[in-house]
């Protein structure tokens, strides 16, 4: 016997979710439409208000409620040091590792020819804007370290370069070909402190 229209529908939703199979998405899909009403209103409710309330940080592309973002605005952090990260939550790895105490930009991607992606779809503009706008003296970039990083950090040197700018790469004792979720804390924190120098 087939499964119901709407358990099939919810399924088919469910695995487009990142890290869900289509066995869990139909695991999942079964238990919702067995539990309670209240429980899913409260979880449908949940997500939704999430997705209202967070958006990106106008200056860092930091995921957060209000633009700009605490990292931002926070004049603890040093604002001389610029740690450019591919995502949003490569800033929560960096941030975990505990000795970073700079300031955050999100690119939001990689170049990638391959995938469609150029220089133009990431936020590079933004970041030479926040060149112009503050009192930045050294850019740190953190990208993973596959093909796609190697070549996105190359450019960004370049293009970035400028009197009186530091820019350096992490790297040190990063796995090869990986991206900055797969590392721990003591690795990220390695690999900030033995940043090279690019330029
Ligand atoms: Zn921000």
């Amino acid at each position: 016997m087939p499964l119901p229209e709407p358990i099939v529908a919810l399924t088919a939703a469910l695995t487009k979710l990142p890290g869900v199979g289509p066995r869990s998405a139909e695991r999942i899909a079964l238990h919702l439409v067995q539990a309670e009403t209240a429980q899913v209103q409260h979880l449908a409710q949940t997500i939704l208000m999430a997705r209202e309330r967070i958006r990106f940080c106008e200056t860092c592309g930091a995921l957060t409620e209000k633009s700009p973002c605490s990292t931002c605005t926070d004049d603890r952090r040093d604002a001389a040091i610029v740690c450019v990260v591919e995502r949003a939550v490569d800033i929560l790895s960096i941030e975990k590792s505990g000795s970073f105490r700079g300031k955050f930009h999100v690119l939001g991607g990689k170049i990638s020819p391959l995938d469609g992606v150029e220089p133009n779809d990431l936020r590079i503009g933004e970041l030479e804007k926040r060149l112009t706008t503050e009192p930045i003296k050294e850019i740190i970039i953190a990208l993973g370290t596959d093909v796609e990083g190697d070549a996105t950090s190359s450019y960004l040197a370049k293009r970035l370069a400028r009197a009186g700018l530091k820019i350096s790469r992490i790297g040190f004792g990063l796995p090869a070909g990986s991206g900055l979720e797969f590392a721990d804390e003591l690795t990220l924190d390695r690999a900030l402190e033995g940043r090279r120098e690019m330029i």
